[in-house]
């Protein structure tokens, strides 16, 4: 830390992201990309903007915001773009969180919750998940503080219930709940066809799992007029230009080619059914996802052990060094032929014991 740096953040610790390891030499299974290249329409539709570039993008990004509002079967002025979700998550916890809202989450959800509270310092509960690692409704029923639920959650995989999410709305009318669906696509239950009846209700999407698209950095929001107003005031307060033309020209081929979305989407979760079952017969326990990647543990194999050894013989997973999760590991779904390469690797370095 340098002299300089203001005592306001001294405190801060940051969010780690997975690793990126510069050269590929890995079998890249640890922070829940696509392995899947973009659309060939993402491609196409950004080599034909590169000649604008001398030009700002429109900071309302008018085009793309009616492209994802028909998707969503929402309005352009119920659309709110980030550069990934990830911002437009602070941006909540900015506009709708402070000493009189504090924000609540899970004990085991998305690790950049506390982050973006303790950046803007906002107290913060966290709301333990049940012993099966499920929100237990009744802990956020009229409880005066800005919710954030992952849904489906992470690292667990495990996802909510519309109509209990319904209930949290209803129980919270003067609390805004921000239900991120960073990885609905592959199997959750949006919760956008509640955003006209809830004033409250901020749903978070983004670009990153299922439209291959997590280097270009877009998210988005969707919720009545009056909060994604809200939510702009803070955008234009910070960085008007967050979605530069190149993001903005190849979500546009991207959401030109829907099939090539869905079908990335129905192989990851093929993909996903025969993992947790090869994992299940070598004796891991596989917590139900409904997401890109699973959450299991081996009663003779430690989480840590794991990891390490897989990441020395060329597979990188995601480890959490929490407590309750600690002997888990977090699997991102890959091509069959990873998925092959992540078994036949574990059957070979623990051959004798499963
Ligand atoms: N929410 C959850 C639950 C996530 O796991 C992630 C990915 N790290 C994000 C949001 C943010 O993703 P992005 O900023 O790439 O949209």
């Amino acid at each position: 830390m340098s002299r300089f740096f203001t005592s306001r953040y001294a405190g801060l610790t940051p969010y780690t992201p997975g690793e990126q390891p510069n050269r590929m030499e890995y079998v890249k299974l640890n922070t829940n990309e696509s392995p899947f290249p973009p659309s060939k329409a993402a491609e196409e539709y950004t080599a034909k903007f590169t000649r604008a570039l001398n030009l700002y993008p429109d900071p309302e990004c008018r085009e793309l915001a009616a492209a994802v509002a028909k998707m969503c079967g929402v309005e352009a002025k119920n659309i709110l773009l980030t550069n990934g979700s990830d911002e437009i998550l602070n941006f909540a916890f900015m506009a709708f969180c402070d000493e009189d809202h504090p924000a609540a989450f899970a004990d085991l959800t998305y690790g950049f919750y506390p982050v973006f509270a303790q950046l803007n310092r906002i107290p913060y509960e966290e709301i333990p998940l049940d012993e099966n690692f499920c929100i237990r409704v009744e802990d956020y029923l009229g409880i005066g503080k800005t919710i954030f639920i992952a849904n489906p959650n992470a690292p667990t995989g495990i996802c909510l219930e519309r109509s209990k999410i319904e209930q949290i709305l209803q129980a919270n009318p003067n609390n805004v709940v921000v239900v991120d669906e960073a990885y609905v696509d592959f199997g959750g239950e949006s919760c956008i066809p509640l955003i006209g009846r809830y004033s409250n209700l901020l749903v978070t999407q983004t670009f990153s799992k299922s439209r291959s698209m997590a280097g270009a950095r877009l998210g988005f929001g969707i919720a009545c007029e009056e909060l994604i107003r809200d939510l702009n005031t803070i955008k234009y307060s910070t960085n008007p230009y967050n979605i530069n033309s190149l993001t903005m020209a190849a979500a546009l081929g991207t959401l030109s080619d829907p099939d090539y979305t869905q079908r990335n989407c129905r192989t990851v979760m093929e993909n996903r059914a025969y993992t947790a079952g090869e994992l299940q017969k070598m004796g891991f326990e596989v917590l139900p996802s409904s997401t890109n990647f699973v959450f299991a543990k081996h009663a003779k194999i430690s989480g840590a052990e794991l990891y390490q050894r897989l990441k020395e013989n060329g597979v990188l997973i995601r480890h959490f060094t929490k407590e309750r999760i600690a002997e888990y590991n977090r699997i991102t779904i890959g091509t069959r032929e990873q998925m092959d390469t992540l078994l036949e690797t574990i059957r070979r370095l623990y051959g004798g014991i499963l």
